[in-house]
C-alpha cells in the first residue's frame, strides 16, 4: 500500500482547525478536483478522492482524535475490531452524538419498579452506528450497508442457554416459579416471606449444560451488517431509527433499536437551505447585459437555463422543483441560483478602446452615481439564514 498523505495537509489546514475551517477547505478543494469541472483526469479524479477521505475522518470528532493519536492505521477501516480504539466503524460514540441520542438513553422496557427479577423479560439494548453520505447520496437517498456489533441470540442453542442437543430443566426446588416461600414462627404468628430461589438463581430453570456458544447467556455478540434504507431529503446530523434491529431481548423480551447518526459531506457548488439548494453562477459582462442560454448544474445533471438580458450582479433565479426531496413527504424543494458577474480583467488595447466606445454610446461621462449602501451585505450564504 502506498503511503498516504497526512490529511490535514491534503486539506490544506492546520492541526487546531475548526469544524468551520475544514468545511471551508473541503468545498474549496472539492470544486478544485471535481470530477464535473476535471473531465477525464485521473489525478484530479485520485486528488478529489484523496480530498474526500480526508475530510470524512477529519470531520468525524471521533475519527479525528483517533486520527490525532494513531495516524492512518487509527481510522483505517482494515485494522478491524482489534485496531486502536476498537477501530470498528461506529464503535465508540463518546463525542457529540451523545447530544443526538441523548433522548434514547433514557428508554427502556418497564423501566419503572426496579424488580429484581432476573426472569423478567428485558428488552434488548439500543445499538449506535453511523453513515457519512454525499450530499447527492444525501437528496436522494440511498441504500447503506451498515457494520454492526450486535448481541443477538445465540443460534448455537436457539438463545435458551442449553448445550445443543439438550433443554433447560424446570428447578426442583422451586418448581420453575422462580420464588421460594418460607414460613418464619414468630411471637405474632406465621409470617409468609417469599424470596428468590437460590437454586436456579431465580430463573426457573436449571442449565445443566450450558451450551459452549454462549456460555448459558443465551446471547452472543456477533459482528454482522444491516442494509440500511436512507430516505430521500435527509440532512446532517439527523438519526435514523430502525425498530427491532437492536440488541437481542434478554428472556423473550423483544429487542432493541438500531440509530444511526447520518452525517452529510458538504457540496463544492451546492448548499442546502432546507430542501432548497443554493448555488452560485458566475457570468461575463457581456452574458449578463445581454442574456444567454447557460447550461446550470443541478442534482439531476445539467439543465439549460435562460439567462434574461439585463441580469444584475446579485440576482436570484429560482429553478422550481429541482432541489432536495422532501424527507418523508411530497415533492421537492427549489434550486436558487444566485448570478455573479465577471467584470472583465486585463483588457487589451482594442478591448478597452471598444469599452471606452461603448460607455460613450451611452452617454455617460460619469460613473453612474453613487446610489446608496450595498446591496447584499451579508454575503452569498450570510443572506439567505435570516
Ligand atoms: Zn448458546
Ligand atoms: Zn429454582
Amino acid at each position: 500500500m502506498a503511503e498516504k498523505r497526512d490529511f490535514y495537509e491534503i486539506l490544506g489546514v492546520g492541526k487546531n482547525a475548526t469544524d468551520e475551517e475544514l468545511k471551508k477547505a473541503y468545498r474549496q478543494k472539492a470544486k478544485q478536483y471535481h470530477p464535473d469541472l476535471n473531465p477525464n483526469n485521473k489525478a484530479a479524479e485520485a486528488k478529489f478522492k484523496e480530498v474526500n477521505e480526508a475530510y470524512e475522518v477529519l470531520s468525524d470528532a471521533d475519527k479525528r482524535a483517533r486520527y490525532d493519536q494513531y495516524g492512518h492505521a487509527g481510522v483505517d477501516p482494515n485494522f478491524g475490531a482489534g485496531g486502536p480504539g476498537g477501530g470498528f466503524p461506529g464503535g465508540g460514540f463518546d463525542f457529540d452524538l451523545g447530544d443526538l441520542f441523548g433522548s434514547f438513553f433514557s428508554g427502556g422496557f418497564g423501566g419503572g419498579g426496579r424488580q429484581a427479577n432476573p426472569n423478567a423479560p428485558r428488552r434488548g439494548e439500543d445499538v449506535q452506528a453511523k453513515v457519512t453520505l454525499s450530499f447527492e447520496e444525501a437528496a436522494k437517498g440511498c441504500k447503506r450497508t451498515v457494520e454492526l456489533n450486535r448481541i443477538e441470540r445465540c443460534p448455537e442453542c436457539s438463545g435458551s442457554g442449553a448445550e445443543k442437543g439438550t433443554q433447560p430443566v424446570t428447578c426442583p426446588e422451586c418448581k420453575g416459579r422462580g420464588q421460594v416461600s418460607a414460613q418464619q414462627r414468630t411471637p405474632f404468628g406465621t409470617i409468609q416471606t417469599s424470596k428468590p430461589c437460590q437454586k436456579c438463581g431465580g430463573r426457573g430453570k436449571i442449565v445443566e449444560k450450558p451450551c459452549q456458544r454462549c456460555r448459558g447467556a443465551g446471547r452472543v455478540s456477533s459482528r454482522g451488517s444491516y442494509e440500511l434504507n436512507i430516505p430521500a431529503g435527509i440532512d446532517d446530523r439527523q438519526v435514523i431509527n430502525v425498530s427491532g434491529q437492536g440488541n437481542n431481548g434478554i428472556n423473550g423480551g423483544p429487542p432493541g433499536d438500531l440509530h444511526v447518526a447520518v452525517f452529510v459531506r458538504p457540496h463544492p457548488f451546492f448548499e442546502r437551505d432546507g430542501f432548497n439548494v443554493w448555488c452560485e453562477l458566475t457570468v461575463s459582462f457581456a452574458q449578463a447585459a445581454l442574456g444567454d442560454s447557460i447550461m446550470v448544474p443541478t442534482l439531476d445533471g445539467k439543465v439549460k437555463f435562460e439567462l434574461p438580458p439585463g441580469t444584475q450582479p446579485g440576482a436570484v433565479f429560482n429553478m422550481k422543483g429541482k432541489g432536495i426531496q422532501i424527507l418523508n413527504g411530497r415533492g421537492r424543494g427549489d434550486q436558487l441560483v444566485k448570478i455573479v458577474v465577471d467584470v472583465p480583467k486585463n483588457l487589451n488595447q482594442r478591448q478597452r478602446e471598444l469599452l471606452r466606445q461603448f460607455n460613450e454610446s451611452l452617454g455617460a461621462s460619469a460613473p453612474s452615481g453613487v446610489t446608496g449602501r450595498p446591496d447584499d451585505k451579508g454575503g452569498f450564504f450570510g443572506k439567505k439564514k435570516k
